[in-house]
């Protein structure tokens, strides 16, 4: 690494890159970010080298950084191999390759020793006969690739319907998975350093509305973070992680811990970590990846987040929070992320740190009546 100041390459320019960027400045580290939208969130606080993710110029140019990382998995795989051997790339693109494939990424899982929901690959019409049986009789079809935030999905509960959700998703290769009957959702991330030092993050719990998050809240002392902790190390050892990754789990009613799916990244559920008073997902991802020092990241103060949807009336018009409602809330800290409003799009977040659950619970309530 350079000794002045270290320079850290992004693939990507979206929300995260942005709130990467912001992270890495106060340590020093410079950033650029490789991005084919000219209007993306990070052009305002990184370097924005505006061009195709597969650009000749634009790697050469993340080829110069100390390290590049990524805040989407979709990356196209020319553009990781152009860097190879040229500038580390963490997280790398074996680790890259398992969880942007849901097939690959829960056999994966399975090999490290995490539980998932039961599965079945489907990639021909005959993969569907007895498919559901397998799975328990009820299911949710996902394609294997390029799904994201409940898209890309479909629900079967008999042979008819299976088949249906396999026609309606393109008849391209998927997973069916068992239906869970989960009592609630949790993530953490994990960091590994280059020397192969772990570091976590918190255990948060996560409430999503039609398949996208709504709602993150971190109190001190769950129950089950030990347990979540345990399966993202295996994971992260396993899958030789460098750089940083997020785990979702399922919380089965009796309290273990199904895997739904890996994010080679900071997630959405980590934004909460801005404020509650530790080291940020953002500062943990950055310190991963160029390897600088990193304990575990936790927040100080029970806090929550409520995610910042595009969301429409009836008749189509925009419906946005009740901005002064939320700036007169005690507590909360708004976070915009420069995007143009589209129906279903996040555009932002509104994180809510209290010094104690009790108020925490009452204000995140409040705070969700002014977020549509
Ligand atoms: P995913 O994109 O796979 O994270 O799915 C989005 C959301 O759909 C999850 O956070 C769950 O709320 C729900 N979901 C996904 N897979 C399952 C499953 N196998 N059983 C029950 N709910 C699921």
């Amino acid at each position: 690494m350079s000794a002045d100041s270290p320079h850290l390459g992004i693939l990507g320019g979206g929300q995260l890159a942005q709130m990467l960027a912001l992270a890495a400045l106060p340590l020093g580290v410079r950033v650029t970010v490789l991005e084919p939208d000219a209007q993306a969130p990070a052009r305002l606080c990184a370097t924005h080298l505006h061009a195709p993710y597969t650009d000749a110029a634009g790697l050469d140019a993340l080829a110069g950084c100390d390290a590049v990382t990524l805040e989407f998995e979709n990356v196209p795989v020319e553009a990781l191999t152009a860097l190879e051997g040229r500038v580390p790339v963490r997280p790398g693109r074996g680790l890259l390759e398992r969880s942007k494939h849901r097939a690959r990424e829960k056999e994966a899982l399975r090999e490290a020793g995490a539980r998932t929901a039961p599965f079945v690959v489907i990639e021909s019409e005959s993969d569907l006969d007895g498919a559901l049986e397998r799975v328990g009789g009820q299911g949710i079809l996902k394609t294997s690739e390029l799904g994201y935030d409940g898209k890309g999905q479909a629900r079967a509960s008999d042979a008819a319907g299976l088949q249906s959700a396999w026609d309606e998703l393109g008849r391209v290769p998927c997973v069916l998975e068992g239906l869970v009957k989960f009592g609630r959702e949790v993530s953490l991330a994990v960091a590994r350093g280059p020397d192969g030092a772990l570091a976590f993050g918190p255990l948060i719990e996560n409430v999503h509305r039609n398949g996208i998050l709504r709602t993150s809240l971190f109190l001190e002392g769950d129950p089950h973070e030990a347990q979540a902790r345990e399966i993202a190390g295996r994971v992260a050892q396993a899958w030789a992680l460098e750089g940083l990754m997020t785990l979702e789990f399922f919380g089965l009613p009796g309290g273990e811990l199904l895997v739904n799916e890996v994010a080679p990244r900071v997630h959405n559920s980590g934004h909460l970590t801005q404020d509650g008073g530790g080291v940020s997902q953002f500062e943990a991802q950055v310190r991963a990846v160029l390897g600088l020092p990193l304990s575990d990241w936790r927040p100080l103060h029970p806090c929550a987040m409520v995610n910042i949807v595009g969301v429409e009336d009836a008749d189509g018009q925009a419906l946005g929070p009740d901005w002064a409602g939320i700036d007169a809330l005690a507590g909360t800290r708004l976070h915009l992320y420069h995007k143009a409003w589209r129906a279903g799009r996040k555009l932002g977040h509104v994180n809510l740190v209290t010094a104690d659950e009790q108020t925490l619970r009452a204000r995140l309530s409040q705070l969700e009546t002014l977020i549509p």
